[in-house]
């Protein structure tokens, strides 16, 4: 079997036999992966230290199907900053957590890849705030499909002009205006507008939430994210507990 290289974000590593290393990756050419890199915790040569969670790296290795083998790896940013600082590391680590679980083994996608590089990116280079957070989640739920309507409502067609009450229904995963709503969350009118900036931009720290709007965000956007997953991650708890 043929060598690939590849490019990666580490998800995930787990220590395995007396040397060897388990790393769950996202690679840029070949989706989520999980390798085995022999001897790595003793073959500095080879792998250099890289093998270190949130790291960005280009590697060579051997796919196969269940787990790859990892054969030389090499460092193009190890996010060092992220380490330094707690609240960084549970950002990081929720980001890390939702690729595992919502991204498909082995499904390429260059655009979410270049989300979590971008994110990673951010927070070794910015102090965390819960904005960017948002942003993050809100691009992650977008390019996965899995975006709520946010420019009108879709039950009555009325679009959301930032000045109408609007409600969000957690079962639904939707927002409507106040009048089609039966039960939900009452969310502030500016709230979908911003979230769909936060998807037109594609930097981050452009845009920019009162306390209030980043509530209902979090609201919409914890809720629609615990749909998908499923089950309280553990990283998540981690990060409400250092914030
Ligand atoms: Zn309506």
């Amino acid at each position: 079997m043929r060598s690939s290289n590849v490019e990666a974000v580490v998800l995930k590593v787990m220590e395995y036999r007396e040397a060897d290393v388990i790393a769950t990756l996202f690679t840029r050419e070949q989706g989520k992966l999980r390798g085995i890199a022999p001897n790595a915790r003793k073959s500095r040569k080879r792998f250099g230290g890289a093998l270190d969670l949130f790291a960005r790296l280009t590697l060579t290795l051997r796919i196969r199907e269940g787990l790859s083998r990892l054969e030389e790896a090499s460092i193009v940013s190890l996010s060092s900053h992220i380490r330094e600082d707690i609240t960084k590391v549970a950002h990081a680590a929720y980001a890390c957590e939702l690729t595992d679980i919502l991204l498909p083994d082995g499904m390429p996608n260059l655009r979410y890849y270049r989300l979590l590089c971008a994110w990673l990116e951010r927070l070794d280079s910015s102090p965390p705030s819960p904005a960017d957070r948002r942003f993050f989640e809100i691009n992650l739920l977008n390019i996965l499909g899995y975006r709520p309507e946010l420019g009108q409502c879709p039950v009555c067609d009325s679009p959301f002009d930032g000045t109408k009450p609007l409600t969000f229904h957690p079962s639904a995963h939707a927002v409507t205006c106040r009048n089609c709503a039966g039960a939900g969350i009452a969310v502030r009118p500016t709230v979908p507008p911003l979230l769909r900036s936060c998807l037109s931009t594609g930097r981050f720290g452009t845009i920019s939430f009162s306390p209030e709007e980043l509530a209902d965000a979090g609201t919409i956007l914890d809720n629609l994210i615990m749909a998908h997953v499923g089950k309280e991650l553990k990283s998540l708890r981690f990060l409400r507990e250092v914030e």
